[in-house]
């Protein structure tokens, strides 16, 4: 290749595909966009296995945002399938809706338990709100400790011992936060303005914004491998911050995971795209992707995901652990990072954020406009 580029995109997910397809469209500079993996899309990669089921390389993804700005800058490269998340989780032996609403305590206890508690969440939160695990802990009311304890040892501590190696409280409490209880009968995972599922798939919105007479994608490359070679003025890295730096100040610690598809020649394999399992089986949840795409295929595609501690070079750092420790030890990163002018750092991995897609949609928009389009020629 002997072209040369403006900037040197590290990672073709959501924050190295935004940042390129604006700086190709908005300001009209060549953008050179690597990825160490053989596919485009980052962990939102989808594709077509080898029984025709359109399924997710790594995990299910679903896509919600109250962002507006967020919603119609992607709307842009695709159509959306109206999508809600519905999961149920396995608890004694039953599929009981989460996040734990009036529904799950319905199946979960006596007709006239479940409605003496649901009066007792109503009276102290209101209806349809969302109370964190943490928060119900807290309560005096004898009852209301009953239920919390049930919901913290049933939902929460068998999941995150398994899926973090730690306890939901040994965590930033906005992880278990994720999973809030509703004072209401509504059942579904998220409850966002918008909410769906992209029309021909993830990796088709990916190549759509990828396809730009000034942007170059190149596959398979370790940015490593070609940053001392081919020409460019600047970078935008997406990787994990700490190994930018050879981990000069210690590894930081991610979690990671193993997926295992089976296909069942049958029509569905479960009732809804996820069932969790918080307390029997080494995985956490099984993902059916024919509930995500509704695709029409006499067969059916599940995957069961595997929680792995992360090993360099062995597996891929699917989460950062947030926590106090970590957060500190990333910003001796972040403080580094913030001295080198020509590089700008913005992803999950790079910011050591549990992001969203939408969140890191959002966020490099914000770095596109704030850093890249305004920084002095
Ligand atoms: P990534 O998608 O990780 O992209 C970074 C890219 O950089 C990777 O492709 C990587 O290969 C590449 N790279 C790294 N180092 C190098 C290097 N040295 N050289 C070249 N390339 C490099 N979000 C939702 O909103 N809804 C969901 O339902 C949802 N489900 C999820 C389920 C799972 C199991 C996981 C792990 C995440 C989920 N997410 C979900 C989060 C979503 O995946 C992230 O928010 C999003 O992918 C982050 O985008 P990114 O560009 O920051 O990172
Ligand atoms: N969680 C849990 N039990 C569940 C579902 C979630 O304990 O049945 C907790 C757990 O700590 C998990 C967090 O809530 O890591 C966030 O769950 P989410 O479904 O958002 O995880 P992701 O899809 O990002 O893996």
């Amino acid at each position: 290749m002997n072209k040369t580029f403006d900037y040197l995109v590290v990672g073709c997910g959501y924050a190295g595909s935004v940042i390129a397809e604006r700086i190709a469209s908005q300001l009209d500079k060549r953008v050179l966009i690597v990825d160490k993996r053989n596919h485009i899309a980052g962990n939102a990669y989808d594709y077509y296995n080898e029984n025709g089921v359109l399924v997710h390389k790594y995990g299910p993804h679903i896509f919600h945002t109250n962002a507006k700005h967020v919603w119609d800058y992607l709307s842009q490269f695709t159509d959306w399938r109206p999508y809600f998340h519905r999961v149920l989780a396995m608890i004694d032996g039953q599929k009981v809706p989460i996040p734990f609403n009036f529904n799950s305590m319905e199946m979960c206890f006596s007709k006239k338990l479940a409605e003496k508690l649901d009066q007792k969440l109503l009276d102290k939160f209101g209806f349809n709100k969302k109370v964190t695990i943490f928060e119900l802990l807290k309560s005096e009311d004898p009852d209301l400790k009953f239920l919390a304890d049930y919901i913290y040892k049933n939902v929460f501590l068998n999941y995150n011992l398994k899926q973090w190696g730690l306890k939901p409280e040994e965590l930033d409490k906005s992880v278990a936060s994720r999973v809030p209880i509703y004072t209401s009968r509504d059942d579904r995972y998220f409850t966002d303005v918008y909410q769906g599922i992209p029309l021909q798939g993830y990796t088709n919105m990916f190549q759509n914004m990828l396809n730009h007479k000034n942007i170059h994608v190149l596959l398979n490359t370790d940015y490593r491998d070609i940053v001392d070679t081919i020409p460019f003025d600047k970078m935008i890295y997406t990787g994990p911050i700490d190994l930018f730096f050879d981990s000069a100040f210690g590894n930081l610690p991610y979690r990671s995971l193993r997926f295992e598809q089976h296909t069942f020649e049958q029509d569905y394999f479960q009732e809804v795209a996820q069932v969790n399992y918080p307390n029997n089986y080494e995985y956490t949840r099984i993902t059916e992707f024919k509930h995500l795409s509704g695709q029409d295929v006499p067969r059916t595609t599940v995957a069961y995901e595997y929680p792995q501690s992360y090993e360099y070079g062995i597996n891929d750092p699917y989460y950062p652990v947030p926590k106090k420790e970590n957060t500190e030890l990333f910003q001796k990163y972040a403080n580094e990072a913030e001295k080198l002018k020509s590089v700008t750092f913005v992803g999950r991995l790079a910011d050591y954020k549990y992001y969203n897609m939408d969140q890191i949609c959002a966020r490099a928009l914000m770095v596109f406009e704030k850093e890249v389009a305004n920084e002095k020629e």
